[in-house]
């Protein structure tokens, strides 16, 4: 399959490691927008928030176990943690991921939402 993140689990295109497991892959962004910001995957091709099921959820689960200790290994105790799921909400790579951020104090509402229309 053609997927990006899927490549960057196989190591076929390189990224910075922050921390794996046998469910969970995490990474640094290439185009931060936080001074800490981090991708969290699934080891399994699933598209999106839309294609999680009870077949699948436990790699969910592993990736919610996961983050609090890529938080702390990162040095942040408060952080944002955002999935886009479909075009309109802005997934640009069709794996299910969880952008971890942190270190900077954030805004809410629809402007920090980069909301457009
Ligand atoms: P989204 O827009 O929610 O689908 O998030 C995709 C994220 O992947 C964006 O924040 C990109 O900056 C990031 N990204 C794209 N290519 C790479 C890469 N090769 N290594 C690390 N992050 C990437
Ligand atoms: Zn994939």
């Amino acid at each position: 399959m053609d997927c990006l993140f899927c490549k960057i689990i196989n190591g076929e295109i390189p990224s910075t490691k922050v921390y794996e497991d046998e469910f969970v892959f995490a990474f640094k962004d290439i185009a931060p927008i936080a001074p800490v910001h981090d991708l969290v995957i699934p080891k399994k091709h699933i598209c999106c928030a839309n294609e999680v099921d009870s077949d699948n959820s436990e790699y969910v689960a592993k990736i919610f176990e996961a983050v609090p200790k890529i938080a702390k290994a990162e040095g942040i105790e408060s952080y944002r943690i955002i999935s886009n799921c479909g075009d309109d909400a802005g997934q640009t790579v069709k794996h299910l991921h969880f952008h971890v951020l942190g270190g900077v104090k954030m805004g809410w509402g629809a402007e920090s939402l980069g909301k457009t229309e």
